[in-house]
């Protein structure tokens, strides 16, 4: 097919996220991707500073990653995880069992973030199931967050920001603390425990567990949070029993600055969810990581068994890929990477703060977001960036990146003047 005959194709028989099959807004095509770029039919490459999502943390084409799924392919592409296991899941769970926070030890392997969330909340109501406390089946969150797109899931994503208004009077009734107060790096406000302590004090017989994204809230609007919030939270879930779960899906693997962005608090969750990155952007694959006395407990209740498994659980290219990925995460410099990329963020970045249209601007780790004061207008925005050889996806007031680990100081350099190009128009 040629360019035309594509985007004409997509328009009449292809959904895009979030779109409506009439808007007409512009598609670009991509041929191809290697490193920190996109080729795009009739533009060229451009930087991608949006990983594709939070995914592709080690580039496109990386080799690295390429042959061990050529290697997987000549054994097995896929086979079912019932009652069957394969080396790749296995070296894979014990893998990130020595990376993540005590006691979580127990990995249970799921095709996509959004199922991975569905399967910790699931593990959650399973635990009280068999803990004889069946009516601790709700859940808290706070304000602000973003757990994906399956049905609980968002029942835990921002009330206002999310799609609880398209869905109201259908999706199951969450608790939500307001955002937190205390803004990363900023000082403590007591506001932020007194609210938490207020939820728990006059809810918590009722909730199975608090789940958040640890420091970085991502898609419900990226903002960074003191991490003191989550060691009084988890006391707090300690004291009035409930269980906690962290959704590490956009912030595992070093985007935060940090390993797990769990680590700038360093407590650690019952339960935690990973995804995006894990396999280095390569394809659909999440884990849900459970402590062990949690697993324990969910086991010996009845029906004594954790009731789910889907069809491409452990997949072993997901599996291979991943663990691909994780050579890259141990034995490279991930995070020197973030480090240099958060310096020139900073550096680039910084100098919209306080201009006419901007309402704050905030880097950690391999993010850089720019808040504007007004909706960005995204299709001519978009359009601007590309021309100034940029691939980002800004969304309400949000002009926000994300680049791959493997972006160099000049594609930084290009990429921060993009952004202060369009902020400023
Ligand atoms: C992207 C994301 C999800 C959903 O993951 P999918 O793979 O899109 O289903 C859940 N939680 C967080 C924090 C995310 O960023």
């Amino acid at each position: 097919m040629n360019i035309d005959e594509i985007l004409e194709c997509d328009r009449a028989h292809v959904w895009h996220p979030y779109a409506s099959i009439e808007s007409g807004i512009k598609l670009w095509n991509v041929e191809s991707a290697n490193g920190a770029t996109i080729r795009l039919s009739g533009v060229g490459d451009v930087i991608d500073g949006m990983s594709s999502w939070w995914a592709v943390a080690y580039g496109y084409n990386n080799p690295k990653i390429n042959s061990a799924l050529i290697s997987q392919l000549g054994k097995m592409s896929h086979v079912m995880f019932g009652g069957l296991t394969h080396e790749g899941a296995v070296r894979l769970a014990k893998r990130l069992v020595s990376m993540l926070p005590k006691p979580l030890d127990r990995v249970f392997f799921c095709d996509s973030g959004s199922v991975s969330v569905e399967v910790a909340m699931k593990m959650a109501l399973q635990y009280w199931h068999a803990k004889g406390a069946p009516e601790k089946k709700k859940f808290a969150t706070i304000r602000g967050g973003y757990h994906g797109d399956t049905w609980n899931a968002m029942s835990v994503c921002d009330p206002v920001g999310g799609m609880h208004s398209m869905f109201a009077g259908r999706l199951p009734v969450s608790f939500f603390a307001p955002r937190p107060k205390s803004a990363f790096g900023a000082p403590w406000n007591a506001d932020d425990a007194s609210s938490l302590e207020c939820l728990f004090a006059q809810h918590s017989a009722d909730i199975a567990a608090f789940i958040l994204e640890p420091v970085v809230q991502g898609a419900g609007g990226m903002y960074f949070y003191n991490p003191r919030y989550l060691t009084e939270l988890k006391a707090l879930c300690k004291k009035y029993g409930v269980l906690l779960i962290f959704d590490e899906i956009a912030t595992g693997f070093g985007r935060s600055g940090r390993r797990f962005a769990c680590e700038w608090a360093g407590e650690s969750p019952d339960i935690m969810c990973l995804g995006k990155a894990i396999t280095g952007g390569y394809m659909s694959f999440a884990a849900t990581i459970a402590s062990s006395e949690l697993a324990r407990t969910i086991s010996s209740g009845s029906p004594g068994l954790f009731m789910h498994g889907p069809t491409f659980m452990a997949n072993p290219l997901a599996c291979a890929a991943a663990n691909a990925a994780l050579d890259i995460f141990e034995n490279g410099r991930v995070l020197e990477d973030v480090a240099r990329i958060e310096k020139a963020l900073k550096r680039g970045l910084e100098p919209l703060r306080g201009c006419a249209k901007v309402a704050d601007v905030r880097v950690l780790g391999a993010i850089g977001v720019v808040e504007m004061k007004e909706l960005i207008d995204i299709d001519k925005t978009q359009r601007a960036l590309v021309e100034r050889g940029v691939w980002l996806r800004p969304f309400g007031k949000l002009l926000y990146t994300m680049p791959p680990y493997v972006t160099d100081d000049g594609q930084l350099e290009t990429l921060t003047a993009a952004m202060r190009g369009v902020a400023t128009l």
